[in-house]
């Protein structure tokens, strides 16, 4: 029996082996979870269904997050197949690259609303959807950044759309939690998955964080989905509306000590 025998989850976010969304199922199903999966675009599938059969999965299905209908069908096949979820992983971000570039100050209105909707309306959006299914109770998950909190160069729209995030995780864990629903995040630290590679500034961060952090290196999908196991299951039933960071330390440093030199 695992933690979480009995239990099923909806996942969102799974592009390839790297997405932390990856980690979080495979966790969700080493303890016992019925685990299903839900991809972007028609061209992931290929790679998102073999990832779900590895783990026993019998739900795989399509939801780009900008279209209402699709959200409904998915939740519609969910009820279908499972009656009730316990569990819903949001690890969705989206921005224009030329939004990661240049300056905060140059962002379109059209970028703008393209990272709000898909960053931060998705989660209210996926857990209004889940919450007649959560008739037991749930525990809902997402996935922030460090730069909601502090500048971090090149990060521009995506920080103000995780700042969004991270308030919108308060305002649905205090309004779903009379249900008995949690909602929190993970502030996880930099890590090479398809769409953080995207961002120029990734290289660099990875060096800056690994050299300087409490921990002296950067973190793994493993660490994120062992954190998410904790939310995502009875072992934090008393928290709600945090965000936890799995960052090496990165976040207590006021003023990041220089690596040593090694000559
Ligand atoms: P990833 O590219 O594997 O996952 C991002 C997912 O968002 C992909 O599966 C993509 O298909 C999905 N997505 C984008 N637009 C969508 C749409 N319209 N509809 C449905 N899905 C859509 O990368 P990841 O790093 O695993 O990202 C997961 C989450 O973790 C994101 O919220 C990201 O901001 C966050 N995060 C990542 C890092 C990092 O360094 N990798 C650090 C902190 C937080």
């Amino acid at each position: 029996m695992g933690m979480l025998t009995g239990k099923t989850a909806l996942v969102f976010g799974v592009a390839n082996k790297y997405s932390l969304a990856w980690g979080i199922a495979q966790a969700l199903a080493s303890e016992g979870a019925e685990v299903g999966f839900s991809y972007a675009i028609e061209r992931l599938e290929r790679r998102v269904r073999p990832l779900a059969e590895s783990v026993g999965s019998r739900f795989v299905e399509r939801c780009d997050v900008t279209s209402d209908e699709e959200i409904a069908q998915v939740f519609a096949r969910a009820a279908e197949t499972y009656e009730k979820i316990d569990i819903l992983v949001h690890a969705i971000a989206y921005a224009e690259r030329e939004d990661l570039e240049g300056l905060y100050l140059d962002t379109s209105r059209a970028g703008f609303q393209t990272a709000m909707d898909i960053s931060v309306y998705s989660l209210v959006a996926l857990a209004r959807a889940a919450r007649p299914l959560m008739s037991n109770g749930g525990s809902v998950v997402t996935l922030t950044y460090y730069a909601a909190e502090k500048v971090v160069p090149k990060y521009n729209v995506m920080a103000i759309a995780k700042a969004a995030l991270e308030a919108s995780v308060r305002y649905l864990a205090a309004e779903l939690g009379p249900e008995g629903i949690r909602v929190n995040a993970i502030s996880a630290g930099p890590i090479k998955t398809l769409s953080s590679a995207a961002f120029a500034g990734l290289r660099d961060m990875l060096r800056y964080v690994g050299e300087r952090a409490p921990l002296r290196r950067n973190i793994t999908q493993e660490e994120v989905s062992k954190t998410a196991l904790y939310l995502l299951s009875d072992l934090s039933s008393g928290v709600t509306g945090e965000t936890i960071y799995v960052d090496s330390g990165y976040h207590i440093l006021g003023m990041p000590e220089p690596p040593e030199k090694t000559t």
